[in-house]
């Protein structure tokens, strides 16, 4: 291991117990999208305290956060991603509480070396779980100036490269006309006929396709059996494992609306009510970079690369920029996410660990972005090669 690495670890060691404090804190105080003001302030507070600058809001969200630290000669400049929303009822079953943590470890770690080159910027993204707060920092332009970004999630394994699925939330307006359902059914135009005829047509188009799901659910079907529905709505989650063929899908799934619309004589409308995701484009040159450091630090068991059946907001970061979404294993991979068990384990021993161990692959892998010419060019050079 080179002198620098041994120095980030001895910078990281020296403030696990600080990092740890903070995670247990934040996983204590678990807080929805968009309301993650104390963990937005337990991490600020944290960088502000080591010469960080910190910008907040940031991209017309109150809870997401940009920290800069220059470094002492030009160079590249990295992103290390911070998430810390919670899930309702389960609190931090995803490990979010760990997530920020482990970047704002890793960034103040690099940020003690004199040598250091470019820029850290930590980047807080609010609202994984729900509306994906690094969907509008792209959009914002927020990664315009980032050569590379990076994060961890607690998972079952340790695996760098991964994909995940695009993802469009649509909603569906279907229209029609009211009137008595019994004394003058012939005067309604019956909105629910055609929210139930498109269910059908899409479970055909399902059945037809060997890349792409359709999931969705009645949200209003009518107020009272006494009335010819004028208004049903409905909500679909469309994934693909690329937005290319997920747009396809989404124009045949509009058809089979339009369809169902126009067989009633009614109307029907359709919008997105939560940010499409992009699928996760994963830097293989940087993913071998992270496993590289990951067995420096004696980590045996690191799976092969992996298509998520989920979708992650860092799809959206890893289409403009290059960037990971590594998982690292919390325990012994037994915890499932989206768990209470999976939320107590984040704070317990096995989160600890799994921190420290966060902290240092992600110090280590800036560490390389940062003064590795060669490795910055290769990481470049194929994510250019696949825009
Ligand atoms: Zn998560």
């Amino acid at each position: 291991m080179s002198a620098l690495k041994l120095f980030l670890n001895e910078q990281v060691q020296v403030f696990w117990q600080n990092a740890w404090d903070a995670a247990c804190k934040i996983g204590n105080n678990p807080e929805l999208g968009y309301e993650e003001f104390f963990a937005v302030e337990t991490l600020s507070q944290l960088l502000k305290e080591h010469g960080f600058e910190i910008e907040c809001p940031v991209a017309g969200m109150d809870t997401a956060f940009v920290a800069r630290f220059k470094g002492y000669r030009p160079g590249p400049r990295i992103a290390l991603l911070a998430e810390y929303d919670a899930l309702p009822e389960i609190g931090h079953g995803c490990g979010h509480n760990l997530i920020g943590v482990a970047s704002v470890g890793a960034a103040i770690a690099l940020s003690k070396s004199l040598s250091l080159p470019g820029e850290v910027w930590v980047i807080g993204s609010p609202a994984e779980e729900t509306s994906g707060g690094k969907v509008t920092l792209v959009e914002e332009g927020i990664f315009q100036d980032i050569d590379v970004a990076m994060m961890f999630h607690p998972g079952s394994q340790n695996v760098a490269e991964i994909s995940s699925l695009a993802l469009d939330a649509l909603e569906f307006v279907f229209l029609g006309k009211a009137a008595h359902a019994v004394a003058a059914p012939l005067y309604g135009v019956n909105a629910l006929d055609a929210l139930i005829d498109f269910f059908q047509r899409v479970k055909v188009l399902q059945r037809e396709l060997n890349d792409g799901y359709i999931n969705g659910i009645i949200t209003e079907g009518g107020i009272s059996p006494n009335v010819i529905p004028e208004r049903a709505v409905a909500r679909f989650y469309l994934r693909a494992r690329q937005r290319k063929v997920l747009e396809r899908l989404r124009k045949k799934v509009l058809r089979c609306a339009q369809d169902a619309a126009k067989a009633i004589n009614g109307k029907v409308t359709w919008s997105k009510f939560e940010h499409s995701y992009d699928e996760m484009r994963t830097n293989t040159a940087l993913a071998q970079a992270f496993v590289k450091n990951l067995r420096e630090l004696g980590v045996k068991y690191i799976s092969p690369p992996q298509s998520a059946l989920g979708s992650v907001d860092m799809g959206n970061v890893s289409q403009v920029v290059p960037a990971i979404h590594p998982y690292l294993s919390l325990g012994n991979g037994v915890y499932i996410p989206h768990t209470r068990n999976f939320a107590k384990a984040c704070l317990s021993s096995s989160g600890r660990e799994l921190l420290l161990l966060a902290m240092q692959a992600l110090a280590y892998t800036g560490w390389d972005v940062l003064n590795d010419e060669d490795l910055l060019e290769r990481i470049k050079g194929e994510h250019k090669s696949k825009s």
